[in-house]
């Protein structure tokens, strides 16, 4: 599997052809599955908390694996999310599987192997995967594209603008954590709990009628843990019973492949030669302003398309 998910990542043309071949072989062998995004700022106590979560699913008889997205080792080439090996109870744990991000790539790149990844852990029989993100960008954006279930983590007291959460994050999630929630934390994180509870009531409510609910945890003391698991589960069965999650798998799908066909085609119109031999001139053309920019892309785009004499 770890072999696989290589090649998924790879981006080298052969590597490509391959990781198609592997995944068209999957799709009879991917079994059912709930897939949970996580997400929270650095610090918020990811690796802790999957650590917990993870380790208390595994123990229920899941199978477990954990994929991240960390779009901060594309801009610093350092990773927020770093080395998984944080999660050592998991990482020793036979029923579960944790990789680290992949350290290279644009998010768009690290996006489209994750999501492959994902379905090559469900081939492999892996039912609950779960991708952890840093709450600092439009990562969060993406992994809310290829899971099930959407869980926020926060601190309390930490004040919403430290914690980076822009309502949006908030209204993507289906489920809020403070973690924390121990010794001189306790009461902070409970009054955090009714503060949240009662913001998301002014949301619209969702389309499948779920209201996000608000718990509290400790990572490092596991308390919270399976009330949150319950949640979790909770969400699944309903969504599952009233046709929503299935319906927003088969939407994910479709985008997914449009936006597949969007990226195949791109690549190949930067890579083609004729292209490529007048690119720079026609950047020059348009950064001097002698030539409109959709004036330029229209040329190009032309030039790309007519049959080659
Ligand atoms: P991440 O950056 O979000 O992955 O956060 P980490 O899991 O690395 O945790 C950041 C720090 O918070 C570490 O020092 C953890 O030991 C600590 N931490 C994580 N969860 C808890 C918790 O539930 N209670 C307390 N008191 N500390 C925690």
């Amino acid at each position: 599997m770890s072999r696989a998910i290589t090649l998924v990542e790879s981006t080298l043309a052969s590597d490509q052809l391959l990781a198609v071949e592997v995944l068209a072989g999957c799709q009879a062998h991917v079994k059912e599955s709930f897939r949970i995004g996580i997400t929270g700022v650095p610090g918020v106590g990811k690796s802790t908390f999957i650590d917990a979560f993870g380790s208390h699913l595994t123990g229920l008889g899941h199978k477990v694996v954990v994929l991240a997205i960390d779009p901060s080792s594309e801009i610093s080439h350092g990773s927020i999310l770093g080395d998984k090996t944080r999660m050592e109870r998991l990482s020793r744990d036979p029923r579960a599987y944790v990789r680290p991000s992949p350290a290279r790539g644009s998010l768009g790149g690290v996006t489209r192997a994750t999501r492959e990844a994902i379905l090559l852990c469900e081939a492999a029989g892996f039912d609950l995967i779960i991708v952890e993100t840093v709450g600092v960008g439009q990562s969060e954006i993406a992994v809310h594209s290829m899971v099930d279930f959407f869980l926020l983590l926060m601190l309390a007291g930490a004040g919403d603008e430290l914690q980076g959460i822009k309502k949006g994050i908030m209204e993507m999630a289906d489920g809020i954590a403070i973690n924390k929630a121990d010794g001189d934390n306790l009461q902070k994180a409970k009054q955090a709990r009714a503060e949240y509870e009662s913001a998301l009531h002014l949301f619209p409510m969702a389309a499948n009628g779920w209201l996000p609910p608000v718990k509290i945890c400790s990572a490092v003391l596991g308390d919270g843990i399976p009330e949150l698991t319950e949640m979790v589960f909770n969400f699944r069965d309903t969504q599952s019973a009233n046709g929503f999650l299935g319906n927003q798998r088969r939407q994910q799908a479709k985008t997914w492949m449009h936006e597949t066909i969007g990226h195949v085609l791109l690549n190949r119109f930067y890579k083609d030669a004729e292209i490529q031999k007048v690119l720079i001139d026609k950047e020059l053309q348009v950064e001097s302003g002698k030539i409109p920019p959709t004036v330029a892309a229209t040329q190009l785009i032309e030039l790309y398309l007519q049959p080659i004499s």
